[in-house]
């Protein structure tokens, strides 16, 4: 099976169209769920709550007033009870139980309150008497019966052959008194419940047709917006597929959201940088193979005519071996270095050590390997300093930024090291007076593989891992460090570390 036969092969998981209109549906469902408890469920609850509270809050009124001394009925009363269909009697109980009408309120044909006698109101005050002066209650009723008795809580179905259907009222009587001497005042309030079923029944009808309405709706709002949401991620992966056949020059677009544009600029890096890694694995192994045959065709050389001209085994040929063998002893040193470097195998063993002592006899080392080249490598320090570090690391440190001031160093052929402390720090600086570093190239030059002047000098020994290598270790003892240079004047190459108190 080719590449391209793997990439079409559809993939397990759902697509994002079909988990939007899933969502999209779980969410319709719960909203046609609550739709349909309020409002046909428990339609009929909610009607006769409203309407009690109505009622209750328009006898309040009236009680309110009356207690002030005012037993006219106001404009608010009135419109609230033609609003609500409310239908309100207020009287006045006199000594001997007479009831004096005090004012009334008739907005509805069907008034209960206006078609009794006036026994049953007075049995209706009695009522609410024997039940703290409130009195609050449905029942079946037809004022189009005549035998009507609300003690009994019930309508007949019919009478002779008229049948009644069953309907309901509310009546609400509430006691107050008022005046000095306490007169009871008496407020009715009814209304008539009217039958929802008919209400219901549209409703439900209604329901099915929203129901149908919104499941297309939700049908064609998951594909749309499936088809905007999705649309950066096809755009990117087909780049990523041209990026994964090495083709980096490819740019993700991620316009539309937030996320997808992160995407796009974090692809946008990643393939930058794998260009660039990749240009720069070109390159070392491009001047890696360069510095590994130019020695070994000199040693190969040198020793054939040593070997076989006998007046041309001199020292200085001996010499030129020893020199081009420690050339290459270096780059392969370099190159593992930094491959256990990269592979996290070379752990940091942080003891306390006296860094002072080890900078002596590394400069002295280096001293006399390359006195003859007439290179001289000062160390100015003002004390001992004991640093808690990985020794061995911090001398690969060391020895790479030595190296690099001798191999870039100016015509004093000196390099320079230094010590300084301050506070809790000491700053190790290595100094040369050489080419020094063009600030565009500052940045660069702790690249992997990064080299200045990429024509290759023999000249010059070098591969690019050097300031690699120290960044990598310097970073990983959170140590901070930095070069400071000048074209033409020299370079200063630095780093803290924190001192260790005894
Ligand atoms: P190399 O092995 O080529 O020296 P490094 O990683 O040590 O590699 O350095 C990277 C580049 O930084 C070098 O190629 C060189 O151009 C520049 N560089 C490093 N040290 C110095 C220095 N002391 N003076 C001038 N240029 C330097």
């Amino acid at each position: 099976m080719s590449k391209d036969d793997k990439q079409c092969r559809p993939y397990p998981g759902a697509s994002v169209t079909s988990k939007l209109l899933f969502y999209f549906l779980i969410f319709l469902i719960m909203m046609l769920l609550v739709v349909w408890v309020f409002q046909v469920m428990l339609l009929n609850v909610f009607y006769r709550n409203t309407k009690m509270s109505e009622m209750e809050r328009i006898s309040e009124t009236i009680q309110d007033a009356i207690i002030i001394g005012n037993d006219q009925p106001s404009s608010h009363v009135i419109s609230r009870a033609e609003e609500y269909l409310i239908c309100i009697r207020v009287f006045r109980v006199l000594p001997g139980d007479k009831i004096e009408q005090l004012w009334d309120v008739d907005v509805n044909d069907d008034c209960f309150l206006h078609s009794i006698p006036e026994e049953k109101l007075r049995m209706l005050y009695h009522k609410a008497l024997a039940q703290e002066g409130h009195l609050q209650t449905v029942f079946p009723r037809s004022d189009r019966h005549p035998e009507f008795e609300v003690e009994s809580g019930q309508a007949p179905d019919h009478v002779g052959n008229r049948i009644f259907t069953e309907r309901l009222s509310m009546i609400g009587v509430d006691v107050c008194y008022a005046g000095q001497e306490q007169v009871p005042y008496v407020i009715m309030v009814n209304s008539a419940l009217t039958p929802l079923s008919a209400t219901v029944a549209t409703l439900r009808v209604q329901f099915v047709w929203i129901a149908m309405i919104l499941v297309g709706l939700a049908l064609l709002m998951a594909m749309v917006f499936a088809r905007s949401i999705v649309s950066p991620i096809v755009r990117m992966n087909q780049t990523a597929k041209q990026l994964a056949k090495g083709n980096y020059d490819v740019h993700f677009e991620g316009e539309g959201y937030l996320e997808t544009r992160e995407l796009a600029d974090t692809l946008n890096y990643a393939s930058k940088e794998l260009s660039q890694n990749d240009r720069l694995q070109k390159e070392l192994i491009a001047n890696v193979s360069h510095d590994l045959r130019t020695p070994l065709t000199m040693i190969k050389g040198y020793g054939e005519i040593m070997r076989d001209i006998p007046g041309e085994n001199t020292p200085e040929n001996m010499q030129t071996i020893i020199d081009e063998t420690e050339r290459l002893s270096e780059l392969v040193s370099a190159l593992l270095d930094i491959s256990r470097l990269q592979a996290d195998a070379a752990e940091l063993k942080r003891e306390p050590f006296d860094l002072t002592e080890q900078l002596l006899i590394s400069v002295e080392r280096y001293d006399k390997l390359r006195g003859l080249d007439g290179y001289t490598v000062l160390f100015e320090y003002d004390s001992h300093v004991t640093v808690n570090a990985d020794i061995s690391m911090i001398l690969r440190v060391l020895y790479n930024l030595i190296n690099n001031g001798i191999n870039y160093a100016g015509d004093d052929k000196t390099v320079i090291v230094r010590q300084e402390c301050h506070d809790d720090l000491v700053r190790i600086s290595v100094i040369d007076h050489g080419v020094g570093i063009a600030p565009d190239q500052i940045q660069l030059i702790w690249d992997r593989y990064y080299k200045v002047d990429r024509v290759h000098k023999r000249a010059v020994v070098g591969t690019g891992l050097g300031l690699s290598i120290v960044k990598t270790v310097l970073e990983r003892h959170g140590a901070i460090y930095g070069v400071d240079s000048e074209v033409g004047k020299g370079s200063t190459f630095w780093f803290e570390l924190p001192i260790e108190k005894e």
